[in-house]
């Protein structure tokens, strides 16, 4: 289980792209105009400063090192060595300290269980063959009383339309073939699967693109991009 679950042509996907993820214009743009909305409603659920985090499926670690700079011991995983090396480049342009390791969740929960307070699996469960077993490792990793965040698009025509069609077909936000339809999780089976894990699940935020501002907005609409908070029992 630990070892298949992985899409190498995922992996793949982020290691050809990987040069570009600190240009706020590439195709990971999406990415750093997003974070400052998912690392506020981090840092004021949870009080980064001083709290040791993982961020699983950091890639480039554009929310890794921003969870570093407010104060926390950050550690980051991918399977993709290419983002990883990125990540760690960057580390020398800001003098931000974070502990870039390519392990799965699986092999470092059998590792190290319960030894994180906060971890982070953002924009990264659509892109594996098994979520479950990432969220199993997620609630193993998380201290009792630890706290998950966990983020990726809803499954139904809107965000087929507005993920697909719209981000990478009609305003090419995204590269085409970024993301697999099949494998978008509809916030119940993300709840499903939390509970399932021991997580209970504490609250559902919305994502929304305004496409004339070309802004993203934190809000109750959780019918295309969405985060949840669970917290481990
Ligand atoms: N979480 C980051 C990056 C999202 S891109 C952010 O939101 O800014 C998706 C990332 O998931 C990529 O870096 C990709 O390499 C990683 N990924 C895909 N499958 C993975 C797996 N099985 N284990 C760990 N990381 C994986």
């Amino acid at each position: 289980m630990a070892r298949s679950n992985q899409d190498p042509a995922e992996l793949a996907k982020f290691s050809a792209l990987a040069h570009q993820w600190w240009d706020p214009n590439s195709d990971f743009k999406p990415l750093h105009d997003i974070n400052p909305l998912r690392l506020e409603w981090i840092d004021e659920s949870v009080e980064l400063s001083g709290k040791k985090v993982l961020d699983v499926g950091c890639g480039g670690g554009i929310l890794a090192e921003s969870m570093a700079s407010k104060g926390a011991v950050v550690t980051g995983i991918d399977l993709a060595e290419k983002p990883l090396g990125v990540a760690r480049l960057h580390l020398l342009e800001t003098g931000v300290q974070v502990d870039y390791r390519v392990v799965s969740a699986e092999a470092l929960a059998a590792q190290q269980p319960a030894s994180f307070d906060v971890i982070t699996c953002m924009e990264m469960l659509e892109h594996v063959p098994d979520p479950a077993s990432t969220i199993q490792a997620c609630a193993t990793l998380l201290k009792p009383g630890g706290q998950a965040f966990f983020s990726t698009l809803n499954r139904n025509l809107k965000s087929y339309v507005m993920a697909i069609i719209g981000a990478e077909y009609v305003l090419k936000l995204l590269p085409r073939g970024t993301h697999d339809y099949g494998r978008f999780i509809k916030p119940s089976e993300l709840a499903r699967l939390a509970r399932h894990a021991g997580l209970q699940v504490e609250a559902f935020k919305g994502m929304s693109y305004n496409p004339f501002s070309k802004t993203y907005f934190l809000g109750q609409d959780t019918s295309v991009n969405y985060l949840v908070r669970c917290q481990s029992l």
